[in-house]
């Protein structure tokens, strides 16, 4: 009896998952990035380190977040619906797994603050989180616009103790926050650390988020079994960059009878502008400083990526996607806007769980493998709480 296959995928030595990955920085960051490498993969095979980290995911976190099984869902669509509760997390999604990682790896390199950029200021809630808990200082690079529209989120950063910087290039949003950032990042990394928010970034970025995200899969697989005895038919996962995803992924890759589904956004359509889906409409490219697929025009240029669910609107996708993509391992799919608010309304309604926007995209999609594979067992991600788009949802739809 054999039903694994090889697909324990580790980037090559120069960051490249394929063709995808790398690190196009310039030379001494380059160089900076080779120590937090080093240091990364000391940390990881010292007992001290995964020690506090075990001790943070279990007693700050509260993990290990829950499976449910999603009765009410499954009588009504046919197949078994169980879901990873990531919502159940501090700070209300699985951003908190890598945040956590990122600023002890922070601390072991003897640096003092923790730089990062954010959209819609999930990732730096998370960061001014595990700043806070770590005595490092935290500024966060953020757009103008996005600093009007998502207030409750700077306030939570401002209570926390971050520094939030206004980002007034361009359109004032996350491209030109991880611009500034990165660029506050150069003048300052002999003291600083760069937390990055999602897989993608240069090497070995993608790899460490994949590492401090894999605790999903790894939880998600033992509890399935559990549950059930067997493993599941399906398994669901959002992609924005792809760091809930990857983690999710991580626990079933090698299981060849496992299908696997990152769902993308597709917004309010498929013209370039109106997604934010780079593994399905994007082309290869080089944004912010590696290589995957990114939305682009016909002369390269990077377009501007949309979604409802703002956690999802990045043009670009973190490298492992890209190569799990092209070697099929994984099936990516697009749910848009509207079939993700009404995901949003049908989990808080038949199960009493609201769903952040994002997550409803890879609920959305489950409903339709449900129709699909009626005898089957789908576990779906449910990466985050959707407290903070009660107000948005209700000004887009009334119930
Ligand atoms: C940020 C976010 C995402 C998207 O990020 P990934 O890196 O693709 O996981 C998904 N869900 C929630 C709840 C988020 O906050």
């Amino acid at each position: 009896m054999n039903n694994t296959v090889n697909y324990n995928i580790k980037p090559n030595q120069l960051g490249y998952f394929g063709n995808f990955g790398g690190n196009y920085l310039p030379e001494d960051l380059k160089n900076e990035f080779k120590n937090i490498e080093e240091a990364f993969n000391e940390a990881i095979n010292n007992e001290e380190f995964n020690r506090e980290l075990n001790y943070l995911l279990k007693h700050y976190a509260g993990r290990p977040s829950p499976v449910t099984f999603a009765k009410n869902l499954s009588e009504k669509y046919g197949a078994e619906i169980y879901l990873k509760r990531e919502d159940l997390n501090h700070t209300g999604a699985h951003k908190i797994n890598h945040s956590l990682g990122e600023a002890l790896l922070a601390k072991r390199m003897g640096k003092k603050k923790l730089i990062a950029e954010t959209g819609a200021g999930q990732h730096g809630v998370a960061t001014a989180t595990a700043a806070a808990l770590m005595g490092l200082e935290c500024d966060i690079y953020m757009g103008a616009v996005d600093i009007v529209k998502e207030k409750p989120n700077v306030d939570r950063m401002k209570i926390l103790g971050a520094n939030i910087i206004s980002v007034e290039s361009g359109t004032k949003t996350l491209k030109e926050a991880v611009d500034e950032a990165f660029i506050a990042y150069s003048k300052e990394y002999e003291t600083a650390m760069y937390a990055i928010g999602s897989a993608v970034g240069p090497h070995p970025f993608p790899m460490i988020i994949e590492y401090f995200q894999s605790v999903i899969g790894r939880e998600a697989r033992e509890q399935f079994v559990e549950m059930t005895n067997v493993l599941p038919d399906c398994v669901v996962a959002c992609v924005g960059g792809g760091s809930n995803s990857i983690g999710m992924f991580s626990g079933f890759l090698e299981d060849k009878d496992v299908k696997i589904f990152g769902v993308e956004p597709l917004g309010k359509g498929v013209k370039l502008g109106e997604n934010a889906a780079s593994l399905t409409y994007g082309k290869e490219g080089i944004i912010h400083a590696f290589k995957c697929l990114v939305l682009q025009d016909e002369n390269g240029n990077v377009a501007n990526a949309y979604s409802v669910a703002s956690g999802l609107d990045y043009p670009g996708v973190g490298p492992k996607h890209c190569y799990l993509k092209e070697i099929g391992r994984v099936t990516y799919d697009v749910i848009s806007d509207k079939e993700a608010i009404d995901a949003f309304y049908e989990l808080s309604k038949t199960e009493g769980i609201i769903p952040a926007l994002e997550s409803s995209h890879a609920v959305a999609y489950s409903l339709k493998l449900a129709k699909k594979y009626p005898n089957e067992k789908i576990l779906v991600n449910l990466s985050g709480r959707g407290d903070k788009d009660i107000e948005f949802v209700l000004k887009t739809k009334h119930i």
